[in-house]
């Protein structure tokens, strides 16, 4: 595990559960770097380098982007407050209240 002081808690779920990761791309030869969330998974784009990020314990420009988009994900609340207004609601308070139709009373 990376020392995750450099990583921000999830903004999805505020875990501090967020490491660096990588894999490597065979057919580009090249690595793909990004930050997940151990707990729900999210995680950043991904950020690409030449070098094994692993080797130099992510600090390469590639995983310093990476940890700068981690960062910058402001945190996302699941409820946010709810509306102390809500719209009107009366729609349906019409139920009983036939309006009167166009039946003419039946004049000869
Ligand atoms: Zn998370």
């Amino acid at each position: 595990m990376i020392e995750n002081n450099r990583l921000k808690p999830c903004p999805f779920c505020g875990n501090s559960a967020a490491s660096f990761r990588s894999s490597y791309n065979s057919l580009k030869e090249i690595y793909l770097v990004f930050v997940k969330c151990e707990v729900c998974h999210a995680r950043t784009g991904y950020s690409y380098t030449n070098e094994n990020p692993a080797l130099n314990s992510y600090t390469s420009p590639a995983a310093l982007r990476s940890q700068t988009f981690w960062n910058s994900r402001p945190f996302e609340r699941a409820d946010p407050d709810p509306d102390p207004n809500p719209g009107s609601i009366d729609d349906d308070q019409h139920d009983g209240d036939q309006a009167a139709t166009d039946e003419a009373p039946n004049e000869e």
